[in-house]
């Protein structure tokens, strides 16, 4: 899904000017904010529904479930009024009216799911756990791309990616995007958790999906409207869609397939860069990056007998240390006075379980990845 073709009525822009400034005027105080919130004025955000529907159409972007117009929410996927894993927090109150945190949601997805285990009532949107919880961002001005979010974006592609679906429509870890030990939590898991995406009526709804596309698959070439029907139902703003691409990745070995779909499975391949592996042995940051393992923007912690030096890992794979970018761990670590043969092992990233040297992230990425190319 692409969030860049969105677009902002220039008077939606101006209202929310306005009510930013209020925000502004509430200095960060947790009770004037909640009290401003709770004033129906300020459901300014649903007011951009259409243009949100105009991006993948009329439906859940989480569950991939379609919802009727009115019954969509707009999810802050940064919660703007408290933060369930911090109870400090404020919220990202400041992003209350950015459109880049705006999420489309069903009602199921965005509002209370009962919580079985401890019996108190669960709400997405004010669940924003962290990798990194040290890293939370408290004001506005913070850099957000510190943070290390543990639910999976539907704007980020490589967060997509990791989210598949088993033939009878379960949803699953990708496996050609292994856990590393960023994740003290399984990202993956903790998303189905979170947003139920186990419920009943969506493993079936995409067991139907995924059947359906199974079944046209074999059709290609005899029924002529095979090739049309399959791409109605891999289009984002159809129902479902990612269960039914995976289906299509899954019935790939089906005469007619891939000349049909080449297109399709070329742009699903790259988006876990499977097109060669043996690169994997050899990992670089910026190859890391592509994968979607490490992101751009992370704080990278050296130890020395001086004390720690924290660098930036930027968006071209380099690293940047005070006002200087190196192009590998390497020459930054030699940079900030340690042992350049020490790079990878120098730099850490620092999660809820403690340091991870980036070292430990590429190995358990590439031996996973090379035992799935084995079986
Ligand atoms: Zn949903």
């Amino acid at each position: 899904m692409d969030s860049t073709r969105l677009s902002v009525p220039p008077q939606w822009r101006a209202d929310a000017d306005a009510l930013e400034k209020q925000v502004d005027e509430c200095n960060g105080d947790k009770v004037k904010l909640q009290k401003f919130f709770e004033r129906r004025n300020t459901s300014h955000w649903t007011k951009l529904r259409a243009e949100l529907v105009d991006l993948c159409g009329r439906k859940c972007w989480y569950c991939e479930g379609k919802v009727s117009h009115s019954r969509l929410h707009i999810d802050h996927f940064r919660p703007k009024g408290r933060v369930t894993e911090d109870p400090s927090h404020t919220g990202y109150y400041w992003l209350a009216f950015v459109p880049q945190n705006f999420r489309l949601a069903c009602e199921f997805c965005n509002s209370s799911t009962d919580d079985v285990t401890n019996g108190s009532r669960r709400t997405k949107h004010d669940h924003f756990p962290l990798l990194n919880e040290s890293a939370r961002i408290r004001s506005p001005g913070g850099e957000l791309s510190r943070e290390m979010p543990v639910l999976l974006d539907p704007l980020v592609a490589s967060d997509s990616v990791m989210l598949s679906f088993d033939m009878v429509g379960v949803a699953r870890r990708n496996a050609l995007t292994p856990r590393t030990p960023l994740e003290s939590v399984d990202r993956v898991t903790e998303s189905i958790r979170i947003f139920r995406l186990d419920r009943t009526g969506l493993t079936e709804g995409r067991r139907v999906v995924m059947g359906e596309v199974v079944d046209l698959a074999k059709a290609l070439g005899v029924f002529p409207q095979a090739e049309e029907w399959i791409r109605a139902r891999i289009a984002t703003e159809a129902e479902y869609s990612s269960a039914a691409r995976a289906a299509l990745r899954t019935a790939r070995g089906l005469p007619n397939v891939c000349q049909a779909f080449h297109d399709v499975l070329l742009v699903d391949e790259s988006e876990v860069t499977d097109s060669d592996s043996t690169r994997d042995l050899n990992l670089s940051l910026p190859r890391l990056i592509e994968t979607g393992v490490l992101s751009p923007g992370v704080e990278l912690i050296g130890s020395t007998a001086l004390g720690d030096v924290h660098a930036t890992l930027i968006a071209d794979g380099r690293v940047e240390l005070g006002a200087r970018a190196y192009a590998s761990p390497e020459s930054a670590a030699a940079a900030a006075g340690a042992e350049a043969s020490s790079g990878w092992h120098f730099w850490t990233i620092e999660v809820n379980s403690g340091r991870v040297s980036i070292a430990e992230i590429r190995d358990t990425y590439a031996s996973a990845r090379s035992q799935h190319h084995e079986t």
